[in-house]
């Protein structure tokens, strides 16, 4: 289509603000998608096969949508964003593919942390943004203070549009002021090809699938492309778009959106961000590509020795449809032959852990989580900071800013809007594995919304805590602490240890080190077999034997000390 008639769009919201209904609204407005059929499958756009395959939902496929508006048909191409923080780079990608952006805040709730977050995105991105009150037909809809909330964005009054993507309410008007309001794309057509890859799916038969925006020229089936950071070359073997079913197209021409089934074998060779081009042309990449870095690490054991080779496939299977996932083996003294395994953050460690057990009825332990530290040249750690920004109601101010104390969170700005303060913090990324997020939610009713940047590297009083069993360490549970809290955290561990490992024939000593120092002791005592229950009377020489043969048996349960740790206890260590 001619690049005058093309819109590219994508809604940017705080999680339950209203995106996937406006979608549906549109789809529904634009004929895309039968009215029956959304009735039937309510927020269809969630339903799409891509996604389905992917088990999880992170993003939907962009769906491309036809429109006649003033005698002229429009092709309006809506692309999703992913919802959580761990995907901010996705978000990225996806929003330089657009030329748009609806920013959809709910009326009930107003601005929250990740309206913000995806506002200053899209404003990097240098969108045309439309903002967009919705869920106005709710009783409690506070129309009036977020008209006020935006306009201290920096949104004209007037400019803000009045929805509710339940009822239908101003919908049509939205969706008009899209085609009047966001740029159409200025691609060069005439220019060799060349596109944005803003997502991409793994298909067990067609191999990945990328999802891209075309920058200049047009693709068809069968033209020779090549990736310009993997260098991989292949040829398209389809060109099509999303309806959100994939329909085949004879082209994808500058400012399109659609995809381009590549046959490339494993997404690490089709990832995120990079650009895709006809073969032996000369072109500048698009820019902003980065590698996913991880942020989180497991250790991941199987349960069962007969589980590591089938882990280890299944490892190797999901890094084909997950470019982010990074692991090496690694061997425990105590658990045997594993994996480390990185994450972008929490969310995509519990992604891989339910895809483990959907697709691969796996369901391996994963050991404490922990950030990356860098050690310095003198030997000292830095830890991973963000810049933490939290929208809290005023009435749990006081227990957010007690609770962030905690977490070594260092205040920098706090900015009262109306009921809402806004507080921004320093605070090392590892407060998440601490359960910051489930923590903070709690402590504000739910109404607390959280986002965050990572900064930098900085300096942190660490040090290694050790737990041994019987002198024998337990390499799973050691982390890295604060110097401040090791004591109170070894107390805590061997504590728990205590409570949770099982009597056994020998004694179990718990400690925990700090270096060459004790920190904490706890000692299980031995159930004892009463080996002589069986015998009567007194031969006296066959129950020393029996008593000696004991004695010796339990020295070398001591020497090899294997000792069963159930796999429950490792887990309530884990989560704590
Ligand atoms: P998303 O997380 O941004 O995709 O939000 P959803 O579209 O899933 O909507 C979250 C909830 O708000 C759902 O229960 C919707 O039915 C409801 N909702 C969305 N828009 C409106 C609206 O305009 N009015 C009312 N009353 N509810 C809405
Ligand atoms: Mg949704």
């Amino acid at each position: 289509m001619e690049q005058r008639y093309i819109r590219n769009f994508a809604i940017i919201a705080h999680i339950d603000h209203g995106k996937s209904t406006l979608s549906d609204r549109f789809l529904e407005i634009t004929g895309t998608i039968r009215t029956e059929a959304l009735t039937k499958q309510e927020q269809f756009l969630d339903q799409n096969p891509i996604s389905r395959e992917r088990g999880i939902t992170i993003k939907l496929a962009p769906v491309r949508m036809h429109y006649s508006y003033e005698g002229n048909v429009y092709q309006l191409n809506l692309i999703d964003t992913p919802g959580h923080i761990d995907f901010s780079y996705e978000v990225s990608r996806t929003l330089v593919a657009c030329e748009g952006a609806i920013l959809l805040v709910d009326a009930t709730k107003g601005v929250q942390a990740q309206t913000l977050a995806h506002l200053r995105e899209a404003q990097k991105a240098r969108l045309t943004i439309i903002p967009v009150i919705n869920k106005i037909d709710m009783e409690n809809a506070r129309v009036k203070v977020v008209e006020k909330q935006l306009e201290g964005l920096g949104f004209a009054k007037e400019a803000i549009l009045h929805i509710s993507a339940k009822t239908g309410q101003g919908v049509v008007t939205l969706l008009q002021n899209v085609i009047e309001t966001v740029p159409a794309p200025k691609g060069e057509a005439i220019k060799p090809f060349r596109a944005i890859i803003f997502d991409a799916v793994y298909d067990e038969h067609r191999g990945v699938i990328a999802c891209v925006r075309v920058l200049d020229g047009e693709v068809k089936q069968n033209n020779p492309l090549e990736l310009f950071q993997t260098h991989q070359k292949t040829n398209a073997q389809d060109v099509g778009y999303f309806t959100p079913g994939l329909v085949p197209a004879t082209k994808l021409s500058s400012g399109e959106i659609g995809y381009i089934v590549t046959g490339i074998k494993t997404i690490r060779q089709c990832r995120v961000g990079d650009t895709i081009f006809l073969a032996r042309t000369t072109i500048a990449p698009f820019p902003g590509y980065k590698t996913p870095k991880p942020m989180v690490f497991f250790g991941v054991y199987p349960k069962a020795t007969d589980d590591f080779v089938p882990l280890r496939e299944a490892f190797n299977q999901l890094a084909l449809i997950d470019a982010s996932l990074t692991f090496h083996e690694e061997y425990s003294s105590f658990l045997g032959s594993g994996f480390r395994a990185g994450f972008l953050g929490l969310l995509h460690a519990e992604i891989f852990k339910e895809r483990l057990k959907q697709e691969f009825q796996l369901d391996p332990l994963f050991t404490i989580p922990q950030v990356v530290y860098e050690k310095t040249e003198l030997g000292s750690y830095k830890e991973p900071y963000i810049h933490l920004t939290i929208h809290v109601p005023q009435l749990y101010l006081g227990g957010t800013m007690a609770l962030c104390q905690r977490q070594r969170g260092i205040l920098f700005s706090v900015d009262y809007q109306d009921d809402t303060v806004v507080l921004q913090y320093d605070m090392p990324y590892s407060t998440f594995l601490k359960g910051f997020a489930s923590e903070i939610k709690s402590i504000s009713s739910g109404f607390a919304s959280i986002d965050y940047d990572l900064t930098d590297y900085k300096e942190a009083d660490l040090e290694k805590l050790e737990v041994r069993i019987n002198d024998t360490p337990i390499d799973v549970l050691s982390e890295f602490v604060y110097r401040d809290e090791a004591v109170a955290v070894g107390r805590k561990k061997a504590e728990k240890l205590k409570v949770a490992l099982p009597r056994q024939q020998v004694k179990q000593v718990i400690q925990c080190y700090s270096g060459s120092h004790i920190i904490a002791r706890e000692e299980i005592p031995p159930y004892r077999k009463d080996v002589l229950a069986k015998m009567s009377g007194g031969d006296r020489t066959r129950k020393d034997k029996l008593l000696e043969a004991q004695k010796k048996g339990k020295a070398k349960m001591m020497t090899i000390s294997k000792i069963e740790i159930p796999q429950k206890a490792l887990f309530d260590l884990v989560a704590s």
